[in-house]
């Protein structure tokens, strides 16, 4: 499975990020711990960034492509990475296109938690307050004044991601002003329904190279067929649709959960329905055999 994960910061990335991990025992890859590895080992990448991150900007493009690019050659990468805070800007969502495209890696879905400006802020004082009680290091960019300006660098340069994922047919979002339970879970859901997570079905009865070639059209597990067809469902979502609840989210300032691009909760509903729907028939048509 690879995902990107995508939010403000405070959204939940980081936390979700790590149950994705341990469910699918993939790689989280998140640019701002690489960072920061590099700040306190005083790599020439380290040196760099020091002063940047602190006060809350970007890292040039240039500096984090390249670590991604490095880690995605890794043996590890092999089961599936969440991105996690990469990419943050269009130039590094068209880089990492061409990175992927030149090593044949597909991506799954690019999972955007949406939440409220106004929470944010309480968030990261919570977890603030918590590293302290733990004894953790707090970072230096949690303050109020340089989230205000990772705020707003995130509305200016990330956002747009929003609208080039969409386009792509790779958004999925999900309200991430849900308590941490209800977000994993419907992640877990979303990521079923497109088809990202290979669904746990019975073996089919003949294998298909005994039954020769008819068979291995038709041997594929009902799970798969399913998700296949719900992914066509999620790709078919009305655009006109999107737009209109992306407008009712702002308005009344709330996070219109999973309104925003890339299909939404009428999709996913009819996904869904589709799934089970194409599920019956396959095991209908098994049974028939
Ligand atoms: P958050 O998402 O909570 O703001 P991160 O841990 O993801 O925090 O990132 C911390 C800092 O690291 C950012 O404010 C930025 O300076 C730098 N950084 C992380 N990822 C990127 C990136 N993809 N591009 C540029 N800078 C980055």
């Amino acid at each position: 499975m690879r995902l990107i994960l995508l939010g403000p910061p405070g959204a939940g990335k980081g936390t979700q990020a790590q149950r994705l991990v341990q469910k699918y025992g993939i790689v989280q890859l998140s640019t701002g711990e690489m960072l920061r590895a590099a700040v306190a080992a005083e790599t020439p990448v380290g040196l760099q960034a020091k002063d940047i991150m602190a006060s809350g900007s970007l890292v040039p493009d240039e500096i984090v492509i390249g670590i991604i690019s490095d880690r995605l050659d890794l043996p590890d990468m092999k089961n599936g990475f969440i991105l996690d805070g990469f990419p943050r800007t269009v130039p590094q969502a068209a880089a990492l296109d061409e990175l992927l495209k030149k090593k044949h890696i597909k991506l799954d879905a690019v999972v955007e938690l949406r939440v409220n400006e106004s929470a944010l802020l309480n968030r990261v004082e919570t977890r603030v307050a918590e590293m302290r009680a733990r004894g953790e290091d707090v970072r230096i960019d949690d303050t109020p004044e340089v989230l205000s300006k990772r705020l707003a660098n995130y509305r200016t340069m990330t956002e747009p991601l929003i609208h080039y994922y969409s386009e792509r047919r790779k958004l999925l979002t999900v309200d991430g002003m849900m308590t941490i339970e209800h977000v994993t879970r419907e992640i877990n859901r979303i990521l079923s329904a497109i088809g990202a997570v290979e669904p746990k079905v019975a073996k089919p009865a003949v294998s298909a190279k005994k039954a020769g070639g008819a068979a291995r059209k038709t041997a594929k597990p009902a799970g798969q067929k399913a998700a296949k067809t719900a992914k066509k469902a999620v790709k078919a979502a009305p655009k006109g649709k999107k737009a209109a609840s992306s407008k009712a989210g702002k308005a009344n300032g709330k996070a219109a959960p999973p309104a925003r691009g890339g299909g939404a909760g009428k999709a996913k509903k009819a996904a869904k329905k589709t799934v089970r729907k194409a599920a019956k028939k396959v095991t209908k048509k098994r049974a028939k055999r």
